[in-house]
């Protein structure tokens, strides 16, 4: 695993500006992991060509108070923008790389890409946006199989239920254990071998069949699925069809929220995650920056939020 003193979750403008202040007060190495193939995806994705990227966004003129600033310019424009800044600052961005999870560790924190340990990290800024979704397969999902059909992990465990998971990686692999405890659990994978998932779950997922408490259904793909009497019927691709009470697909990706409350993060009442002034959650040195930290976020408000961050991991941890 790389070492690094900040491990900046998101390349969206956020994360850039996170990664710039951090630089301009020598807090390094500082690394920027971002899911996407591009930098800035949400603007990338949800711009239309020659949109205008107003700096005066939703009548709230904010100042800028950090090194991130700009005027009001077209999508091209602010994307160039980003990538000069990208080169002057010399930033380490690894695009492709999506954070599955962040675990904590005696001194600092690992952070998990696609599932594997890839970073450990003294700080941790999650910029990851708000516009995250799981994965769905390719077949539509009939709305009446609305709260039998889930695209994340369960955070509570059903009980007696005949379940089907699907995915091949740790996350399904963790969610069939988890869950066969106590639930009659079948895990359906198209390849005919696990490839992607560490050793442990794989151990773990041989003991459990051999224990007789879950059946991995390798080499299956589904065609589609369809409501049958209060259930679920799954029609397999080589004829098979079963009935099932609940599926969890584990394809990747998530909500932004699913995602902090998997690494710990406390949310309030409002179901806002719960963080201090500075940004800082109830995971010492995880701080979040940019829209997911905010109320109706803007780009100006992301590059002031990585300023405050910055400036309050420098006064709080590395006075001396
Ligand atoms: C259509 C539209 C128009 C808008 N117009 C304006 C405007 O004119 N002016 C303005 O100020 N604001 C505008 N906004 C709002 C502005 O885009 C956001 O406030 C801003 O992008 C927030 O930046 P961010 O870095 O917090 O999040 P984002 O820009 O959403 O960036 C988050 C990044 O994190 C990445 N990511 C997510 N999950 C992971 C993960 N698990 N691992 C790694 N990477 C991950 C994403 O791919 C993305 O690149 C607009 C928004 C929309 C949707």
């Amino acid at each position: 695993m790389e070492k690094v003193k900040i491990a900046v979750i998101g390349a969206g403008p956020a994360g850039i500006a996170t990664a710039i202040e951090a630089k301009a007060n020598n807090i390094e190495p500082v690394v920027v992991l971002e899911k996407g193939e591009s930098v800035c995806n949400t603007i990338v994705k949800f711009y239309k060509p020659g949109k205008r990227v107003d700096a005066y966004y939703r009548k709230k003129d904010i100042k800028p108070i950090g090194i991130c600033s700009f005027e009001t310019e077209s999508k091209e424009e602010f994307l160039q923008r980003i990538e000069k800044w990208i080169k002057e600052w010399n930033l380490d961005i690894k695009l492709k790389s999506e954070v599955t999870n962040i675990k904590k560790t005696d001194q600092e924190y690992e952070i998990l890409i696609k599932d594997k340990p890839e970073y450990l990290s003294e700080f941790v800024v999650i910029a990851i946006g708000i516009f995250g979704k799981p994965n769905k397969p390719s077949y539509p999902i009939p709305k009446e199989l609305k709260g039998k059909v889930f695209l994340e992990p369960p955070l509570e465990i059903p009980e007696n239920k005949k379940i089907l998971v699907v995915g091949g990686g740790n996350t399904a692999a963790e969610v069939a254990c988890a869950l066969c405890e106590s639930n009659q659990v079948f895990l359906s994978y198209r390849r005919p071998k696990f490839f992607r998932i560490n050793e442990i779950n794989l151990k773990n997922l041989e003991e459990k069949e051999k224990q007789g408490r879950l059946k991995l259904l390798m080499a299956t793909d589904i065609e589609k699925i369809e409501p049958y009497n209060d259930r679920i019927k799954v029609f397999f691709k080589d004829g098979k069809e079963e009935i099932y009470d609940l599926i969890y697909y584990c394809l990747g990706g998530t909500t932004p929220k699913n995602f902090l409350k998997r690494i710990g993060i406390e949310f309030n009442e409002n179901g806002e995650p719960l963080i201090d002034e500075f940004f800082e959650t109830n995971l010492p040195k995880v701080f979040l920056a940019g829209d997911i930290a905010l109320k109706q976020g803007s780009i100006m408000k992301a590059f002031n939020s990585a300023h405050i961050v910055i400036k309050r991991i420098k006064e709080k941890y590395l006075k001396n």
